[in-house]
């Protein structure tokens, strides 16, 4: 334990003919090929109730890939009976021994399950081999280890002892005291894994609510904590309909703590039934919340235009563009714009989208028919619009799976609804400043939307590069210079906005895991 390892887990590249290529490729076989039974998992008892839901694959939705149950008022209520006795139990687990169990769990994620981890969210969540190995892979591994390395930090510091001889001053940190409520989005498998998973590492027990959407492979983390040695009842998984789950864990009393991503008005609604209810609960219940965000690429005319084409192409359409941290407004100076446009126009026509078995597919489908309705209602609002027009991309197709083209949008109005509000998909759109307003320009950034997620300044301009730190220092809790928006590495850039998109906790960073246990200050006195 004392040399826990805090590198980050390698990315594998997949190429054709690897073991690792072979190995993925039975794995989607063998995902791909059932439909598998997951149960609502309580304690050690398994359930089924009559609300029978699908997993189907977003890129051929026909095909189901997990039959599931939605939990009822009454198995949430007994998942929070259990899960409140069960902590009792586990916070008397001594930390080296959950840490051994958290090591043991990345190296099942890292080794045996790694290509079960990543069929399962290729599948379900219709992502490419890349987009799952840097997801259900490396992240999920790294948030396993680097949090258990940061709950282990921790603990070392100890408060000051003015006379120690006859005083000794200590902390020591205890799971919060009742249970934690997760609940996880589609976009990132390792983020059910960190949601979950890092308040039952500091000792708190959790009722676990994946999305209905990425079901499988979040139920296939469940079971490797399990096998790595979490005792059934610290993590129950309750598959459930949102506001019968909400309504639920914000009436029990033993509520400590909800560790949320998803969108503002489920984090908006959960934090006004928790203050309906305040006085019901014994502790101030933890609201950690991450809601996405309307994220920026803003260029300088001193910006070097090849790095700008590629990190938007990435940072707009990887996944669909449907990474929190995703650019979906980009601010451009007239001078760059015709040689941008010459660049991301080219790039944009190669971008393959399609099944994500397909070793020439850029990206997939987007998430589901929700999903398809409201990124294309933004696309219609774009051929209607006289202020906008789509200068690349504009087609999308649902017979088969919910296909939508990675689409850049160029904007007259810099506050048309499609530069202002989240779209969660693959649409960029674009405001082409003159260079002389520069100014202006800037204060668009902060002054137009709700958000403070992430987001990049691309320019060799030393002074601007400075001058920004200043001027956008509320506008993105991950930012960027020179580089694109998304991508943030568990360690190396602690994830998380302020404003609207969220409490800014820092996913994968030192200080997350103290969200989650609640200290106790000791004075002995000899
Ligand atoms: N950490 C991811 C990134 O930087 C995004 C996480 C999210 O979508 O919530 O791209």
């Amino acid at each position: 334990i004392d040399d826990f390892p805090v590198k980050n887990e390698p990315v594998y590249s997949y190429l054709p003919g690897s073991k690792e290529r072979e190995a993925i490729t039975a794995a989607l076989k063998r995902v791909g090929s059932t439909v598998e039974e997951v149960p609502i998992l309580i304690g050690t008892k398994e359930y089924k109730t009559e609300h029978v839901q699908y997993q189907p694959m977003p890129h051929n939705h026909k095909k189901k890939i997990a039959k599931f149950y939605y939990a009822t008022p009454e198995l949430v209520q007994k998942a929070i009976a259990v899960s409140t006795e069960a902590q009792l139990k586990w916070d008397k687990v001594p930390l080296a021994e959950r840490l051994a169990i958290w090591e043991k769990a990345a190296v099942l994620m890292a080794g045996k399950y790694r290509q079960d981890l990543n069929a399962t969210t290729m599948l379900g969540q219709s992502k490419t081999i890349i987009q799952a190995e840097i997801d259900s892979a490396a992240e999920l591994i790294d948030f396993i280890r680097l949090n258990a390395f940061f709950a282990k930090e921790l603990t070392k510091y100890q408060p000051i002892s003015e006379e120690p001889k006859s005083t000794l001053n200590s902390m020591r940190y205890r799971g919060l005291d009742g249970f934690v409520a997760a609940v996880s989005p589609f976009n990132f498998t390792a983020i059910g894994g960190n949601l979950a998973y890092t308040p039952a590492l500091m000792g708190s027990s959790v009722l676990w609510k994946p999305s209905d959407t990425a079901l499988l492979s979040n139920y296939t983390i469940y079971k490797i904590m399990i096998e790595a040695g979490v005792p059934p009842g610290v993590v129950n998984f309750i598959p459930a309909d949102g506001p019968v789950f909400g309504d639920n864990i914000t009436a029990s009393p033993y509520l400590a703590g909800i560790n949320f991503t998803g969108s503002v008005p489920t984090f908006n609604r959960l934090w006004l039934q928790v203050g309906k209810n305040i006085n019901v609960y014994k502790n101030f219940p933890r609201l950690i919340g991450e809601c996405g965000g309307k994220n920026f690429h803003f260029v300088h005319p001193s910006a070097n235009v090849e790095s700008v084409v590629n990190g938007t192409i990435r940072s707009s359409f990887e996944y669909c563009g449907q990474k929190c941290s995703a650019c979906s407004r980009m601010y451009l100076p007239a001078s760059l714009w015709p040689k941008i446009k010459e660049g991301l126009l080219a790039t944009r026509d190669k971008l393959k989208i399609g099944d994500v078995e397909n070793v020439d597919s850029f990206a997939g489908a987007v998430i589901d028919k929700k999903a398809f309705d409201r990124i294309t209602g933004y696309i219609k609002h774009a051929k209607e619009s006289p202020n906008l027009e789509i200068v690349g991309g504009g087609q999308y197709d649902e017979s088969c799976g919910y296909f939508i083209q990675p689409t850049i949008v160029v904007s007259k109005d810099p506050k048309d609804k499609i530069m202002t509000e989240e779209i969660f998909g693959p649409v960029l759109s674009i405001y082409v400043y003159q260079d002389k307003d520069l100014d202006q320009a800037l204060k668009l950034v902060t002054d137009t939307t709700p958000y403070a997620l992430t987001g990049a300044v691309f320019a060799e301009d030393e002074a601007f590069q400075k001058r920004c730190l200043d001027d956008l220092k509320y506008s993105a809790g991950n930012y960027y210079i020179n580089d694109k928006s998304t991508g943030s590495v568990v360690g190396q850039q602690p994830f998380g906005g302020g404003r609207m998109s969220g409490t800014n906790d820092k996913a994968g960073g030192p200080h997350y895991v103290l969200r989650w246990a609640t200290p106790q200050s000791i004075k002995e006195t000899f």
